[in-house]
């Protein structure tokens, strides 16, 4: 048989069958395992044998769970976490010693930025940061201490789309560990390992779960650099539970056709808000008004499923546009079955100064729409009776 295909792929990988002959992956709940005997249990422990000792280490479920990523992202290895920041924190701070310096993109994740400029100081480990439209900038920020760059693409909640083959050619060029956040594209949307990532992290708490269910994260990538990560992990204790790990992996079962409608109802309610008079601008990667829509085209199989987008009126007009959604729902997350509106600048980046917020391209007026599966008609008469 040749290659199986992505949506075989994430159906068809599974753990072994147990005595039962399952058709499902079962659900192992079990925080430990035991041994034949004392040789056994040698081998084990000294990792002459792979197989199981403790679900902090590893567990079927979770391992089915990293083995389907791993194999979506043309990664060697990965290890799967409780959610998509210990993720974030747990690869970054197995890799980084104290006196490294990381470049990342400045439109991060919220808790991600606060890692980089609250917490990873107390280590001494510095950061410096390059806007979306100055890649070319990046290595002008290289020191002799840099040791990683970080991105995410397309950002949030700005969607913006960085270059992933020019970040691949720089982290080549200097030596340098390039890390994807990859929570908006999904492994089906984009792989940043064919651009030359060595690490590609998941919130999978989104789009992997896509039922607004469970938190999970993920990390995969190069077994060298995985080897490191686990080792640090299995001592600190981030684990993904066996339960979420099973949920998510049935989840990935139907990513690609999820992945498939989500986008083709974010381009449709995209293209309906361009025509609408109290839209200021939108942004979506596939609408070719996108500032960087050719890089979106060359990187992307889809479009994903957030939009942004600008109301006349700033902050007063977004409140009482997120106010009058019916269908749609109020709510901070994203990724899920069911649409949701936020207004970044009252909620999730009110505390940021306005200097800041427009520096990340959050303006007064700006939601992000992460857009469900519900009948496209339905969440376009919602956004329009909102918006008038
Ligand atoms: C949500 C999110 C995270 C953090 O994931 P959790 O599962 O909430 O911890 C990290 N990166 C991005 C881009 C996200 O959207």
């Amino acid at each position: 048989m040749s290659t199986p295909h992505f949506e075989t792929e994430a159906i068809r990988t599974q753990i072994e069958r147990s005595q039962f002959l399952e058709h499902s992956s079962p659900l192992y709940l079990t925080s430990s395992y035991i041994f034949e005997d004392a040789e056994d249990m040698r081998a084990s422990f000294s990792e002459e044998k792979e197989r199981n000792i403790y679900s902090r280490f590893s567990n079927p479920n979770t391992s089915e769970f990293v083995e389907k990523i791993a194999k979506m992202e043309g990664a060697e290895a990965g290890y799967a976490f409780a959610t998509g920041m210990s993720a974030v924190f747990s690869s970054l701070a197995a890799l980084l010693n104290s006196g490294d310096h990381v470049i990342s993109s400045r439109s991060v994740f919220g808790s991600t930025h606060a890692l980089f400029t609250k917490f990873f100081p107390k280590w001494n480990i510095s950061h410096s940061y390059f806007k979306v439209n100055e890649v070319e900038k990046i290595e002008s920020l290289i020191k002799p201490e840099t040791k990683i760059i970080f991105a995410e693409t397309p950002t949030n909640p700005g969607v913006d789309i960085i270059d992933l083959e020019i970040l691949g050619e720089i982290a080549k060029k200097h030596n340098l560990i390039l890390v994807i956040d990859n929570c908006f594209a999904t492994p089906y949307i984009q792989n940043p390992i064919k651009y030359g990532a060595h690490l590609v992290i998941h919130s999978a708490t989104k789009l992997i779960d896509g039922q607004g269910r469970v938190l999970g994260g993920v990390t995969v990538g190069n077994s060298d650099l995985i080897r490191e990560i686990y080792l640090f992990s299995r001592n600190t204790g981030p684990a993904l539970s066996p339960f979420n790990a099973w949920i998510l992996s049935k989840s990935l079962e139907t990513l690609a056709v999820r992945l498939e409608k989500h986008s083709e109802n974010a381009l449709k309610l995209a293209e309906f808000l361009e025509t609408h008079p109290n839209v200021q601008n939108v942004k979506y990667p596939f609408l070719k008004s996108h500032p960087q829509y050719e890089i979106a085209k060359k990187q992307m199989r889809l479009g994903g499923n957030i939009i942004s987008f600008e109301i006349k009126g700033g902050i007063d007009a977004g409140r009482k546009f997120v106010n009058a959604v019916q269908l749609c729902s109020r709510s901070a997350n994203l990724g899920d079955t069911r649409s949701i509106v936020t207004h970044p600048a009252s909620t999730t980046h009110s505390k940021l100064s306005e200097e800041d917020r427009l520096e990340v391209g959050i303006t007064d007026g700006l939601i992000r729409t992460s857009v469900g599966l519900e009948h496209i008609d339905d969440i376009i008469a919602d956004i329009k009776q909102a918006l008038s």
